[in-house]
């Protein structure tokens, strides 16, 4: 019923992935669908080539239904999965991008295109800027203004116009997908090209990551020189500094030197400074020191809007109908709307016909009955404990017995016990199926090292913290 049977396999695999990518979180569709294809098909079955044997059990053991379920809302007439292990494997490689974003691809074969293959718009390495760190995609020209954004569009506005003069620091704040990175990345871009000035966007989790990187290869005054010698600065995030001292303090001594030499400064957080928990005085005073402005959620009206723009860019026709209806699904996350929207295209591109109504809502029913809370939860701990001890998702959730990754694995069974009251066999199960009493054994010490250990108590604090800021 849903696509022809002459589909070829790259398109139904980008189709399952679109889905695929809805219900899993960023971090496992990066780790565990990344580097997996298409081999080929025998009748009901399908071959998923993976590049080695811990993803190949990963999938058949934790999202064999949900490959099944996406590649069968293409095609019904698969009913069977076989995953193999290939060093030729991938096919289509993917870049990791987050949710909802526009699904692009990168042939890594010479197969030509077929001609009605459904590509989305593709991104090219020539649409980053490398000096800069700046996606060219991310304009004003592209941005919807409606009530919820406009204070901050007129100061990110001003600010292009004039930087380091007219807001000094700006700093924007709102929640998740509401379009923080797309203005502050905007205010960049304008100025990009148009004048001799330099600008460096960066998040502040990379921010952190170059500093440690600094620290340990001894190159903090190449780093230093590096933030230092720009004219506009922009970080993005800026919450995630949250308990990370030695970052904020150099965040705070390169905001001092830029600012006293008339640079320019953005910040974006998804929380206004003062809401920042553990986040020094002196940084927060710096933060509130320019101006403010918040972004909320966009009313319907708007929602359709930004729907009607992604269409325009993308060339797709929509009647009315169809995106009033996704814009009445989605209230709070424009990247969760526009995700939205992409799997429609993707699937009405496929089928060669106009979008309808009937359909639509058909469409992203499964998607809104998906009954995902609990597994969100699992792999926000997962991420959020891998990306603090900066760890492989594999290594923390797999076999190895070296002390960096014991710790952590730890303290993530000790997080799923007390944040999600999972039972021990369930923590267990997560990593690799380990016994029960290894989880219990695990939760035990930690709780109790947690009294009298200082660096472990502020490693939870501020793993909980990421927790729950990912998790509104
Ligand atoms: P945040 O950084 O606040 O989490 P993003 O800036 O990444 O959100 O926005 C998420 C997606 O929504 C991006 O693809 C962005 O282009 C889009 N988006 C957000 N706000 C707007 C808007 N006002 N107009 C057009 N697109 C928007
Ligand atoms: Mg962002």
């Amino acid at each position: 019923m849903l696509v022809s049977p002459h589909t070829d396999l790259g398109s139904l695999w980008r189709i399952a992935l679109g889905d695929i990518e809805l219900s899993v979180s960023k971090a496992h569709f990066a780790t565990w669908f990344k580097q997996a294809s298409l081999a080929r098909r025998e009748e009901d079955l399908v071959v998923v080539a993976v590049s080695n044997i811990f993803t190949r059990e990963w999938l058949e053991n934790k999202y064999h239904q949900v490959i099944l379920a996406s590649l069968q809302r293409v095609d019904p007439t698969i009913q069977r999965i076989r995953y193999e292990v290939s060093a030729h494997g991938a096919v289509l490689q993917r870049r990791a991008l987050p949710l909802g974003e526009t699904i692009l691809y990168k042939r890594a074969s010479t197969t030509p295109p077929t001609p009605n293959s459904a590509e989305p718009p593709r991104e090219s390495e020539s649409q980053w800027d490398k000096a800069s760190n700046l996606n060219v995609r991310y304009t004003f020209e592209t941005f919807v203004v409606g009530a919820h954004n406009e204070l901050a569009h007129a100061c990110a506005q001003a600010v292009a116009r004039r930087p380091g003069e007219a807001y000094n620091p700006l700093f924007l704040y709102g929640g998740v997908g509401l379009g923080k990175t797309h203005l502050l990345q905007a205010v960049g871009n304008a100025v990009l090209g148009k004048s001799s000035l330099r600008i460096r966007y960066v998040t502040s989790e990379k921010f952190m990551h170059e500093l440690i990187t600094a620290i340990q290869t001894k190159t903090q005054y190449n780093f230093r020189d590096r933030y230092r010698a720009v004219d506009i600065l922009i970080v993005d995030d800026v919450q995630f500094l949250a308990g990370k001292e030695k970052t904020q303090d150099e965040l705070f001594h390169t905001f001092n030197e830029l600012y006293g030499a008339g640079k320019q400064l953005v910040f974006s957080s998804d929380r206004p400074p003062k809401a920042i928990a553990t986040l020094e005085e002196r940084l927060r005073s710096r933060f509130e020191g320019g101006m403010i402005a918040d972004i909320g959620a966009p009313d319907l009206e708007t929602r359709i809007a930004i729907l009607n723009a992604k269409c325009t860019i993308r060339k797709a026709h929509v009647p009315e109908s169809v995106l009033t209806y996704i814009a009445a699904q989605v209230a709070n996350n424009i990247r969760e709307l526009e995700g939205c929207l992409n799997r429609v295209l993707a699937y009405f591109e496929l089928q060669g016909t106009v979008p309808d109504l009937e359909r639509t809502k058909e469409l992203l029913s499964n998607l809104f009955s998906q009954p995902k809370r609990t597994r969100v939860h699992t792999d926000l701990v997962l991420e959020a404990v891998r990306s603090h001890y900066h760890l492989d998702l594999s290594d923390l959730v797999g076999k190895s017995r070296r002390k960096q990754v014991v710790l952590p694995r730890q303290v993530a069974m000790y997080l799923l016990r007390s944040e999600n009251q999972f039972s021990f066999p369930a923590i267990g199960a997560i990593f690799g199926g380990r016994d029960h009493t290894t989880a219990m054994h695990a939760c035990g010490k930690v709780g109790e090292h947690l009294e009298r250990n200082e660096v472990l108590r502020q490693d939870v604090v501020a793993i909980r913290q990421k927790l729950y800021i990912s998790a509104e």
